[in-house]
């Protein structure tokens, strides 16, 4: 049976531009296909799993502005439900992102409306968190909005789903709390700083400090999934990378599907490894994210 994906998270709206190489500091370099696209890490991650067929609430917040209505809308027609959004008198979050030639993006971005996710909007909707199962939830809405979603949905004993992005240190409290937690390599580097040098002393930290599944993302190099005291390996597939913005996001938001069809964990990350892959082949985020029927076609 198809168990309900509880997203709490930002939205924000992409201004993206492309460039042969990025300016450095004082420069001015020349862009193109400047695009404005639906983004946002939670958006993101609710929209992958909506599109392939999840039950999907979102829980977040944006402006009265035309950036907001897009953003909602586009959450919408994925399939996720967006009643539960709130609308703010403060500009919808941003995010400006160059994306250089082969693929790889920088990004800055601006909170606006997301810093509205207080943890006492978090406690106001106590109700959505016991119809859901799996809570997803990344770093783009304050740190303490996040300690509380996790520790409610613990309440409720649904599972847990974090990525570690944008990554900010985290109380030791909130690890034995997750039952996933998905960093890329970098975020792994500074969620442990006790001088830890290779990857699965890190990885094997965060399972010490009580977290159940450490899930590292690495880009073309696969993916480590360490638990108990054991890492299981998967290869990223060959494809030919346009943008990889979001596809973290997708990774994230197919986990949380496949989880919620009661899929293995071995065969959600093998499929959330395709998602992620088929969402570098295109560009954007919220524009990346492929239905069901398309990951289909693309593992063809
Ligand atoms: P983030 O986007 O959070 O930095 P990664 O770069 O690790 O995270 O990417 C997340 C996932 O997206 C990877 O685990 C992989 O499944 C997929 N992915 C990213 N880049 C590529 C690529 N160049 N080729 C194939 N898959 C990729």
């Amino acid at each position: 049976m198809t168990k309900e994906i509880l997203v709490i998270g930002s939205l924000n709206m992409d201004l993206i531009v492309q460039t042969e190489k990025y300016p450095r500091k004082g420069e001015t370099v020349p862009g193109e296909n400047f695009k404005q696209v639906p983004g946002g890490k939670g958006a993101n991650q609710a929209l992958t799993a909506g599109k392939l067929g999840g039950q999907v609430r979102f829980i977040g917040s944006c402006g009265k502005d035309e950036y907001g209505t897009t953003l909602l809308n586009n959450l919408k027609n994925g399939g996720v439900i967006v009643d539960d959004i709130l609308r703010v008198e403060k500009n919808t979050g941003i995010a400006m992102i160059t994306i250089e030639k082969e693929g790889s993006n920088r990004i800055i971005y601006v909170k606006g409306a997301n810093e509205y996710v207080t943890p006492d909007v978090v406690m106001k909707m106590e109700d959505r968190f016991k119809k859901a199962s799996i809570l997803l939830i990344q770093m783009e809405i304050p740190l303490e909005s996040v300690i509380k979603a996790v520790e409610l949905a613990k309440k409720y004993q649904m599972k847990v789903i974090l990525d570690p992005s944008p990554v900010q240190g985290l109380p030791e409290k909130i690890f034995p709390l997750i039952d996933y937690i998905l960093p890329n390599e970098i975020e792994l580097d500074e969620l442990v700083k006790n001088g830890c040098q290779i990857e699965e002393e890190k990885a094997k930290h965060l399972l010490k400090l009580g977290t159940n599944n450490v899930i590292v993302t690495k880009g073309k190099n696969g993916v480590s999934h360490y638990y108990e005291d054991k890492v299981a390996t998967y290869e990223s597939y060959h494809v030919k990378a346009v943008d990889t913005t979001a596809a973290g996001d997708a990774f994230a938001g197919s986990l949380a599907y496949g989880l919620s069809q009661g899929w293995s964990l071995e065969k959600t990350i093998k499929f959330s490894n395709l998602v992620a892959a088929n969402s570098v082949t295109k560009l954007g985020a919220q524009s990346s994210l492929p239905t069901y029927q398309e990951v289909m076609k693309f593992a063809k």
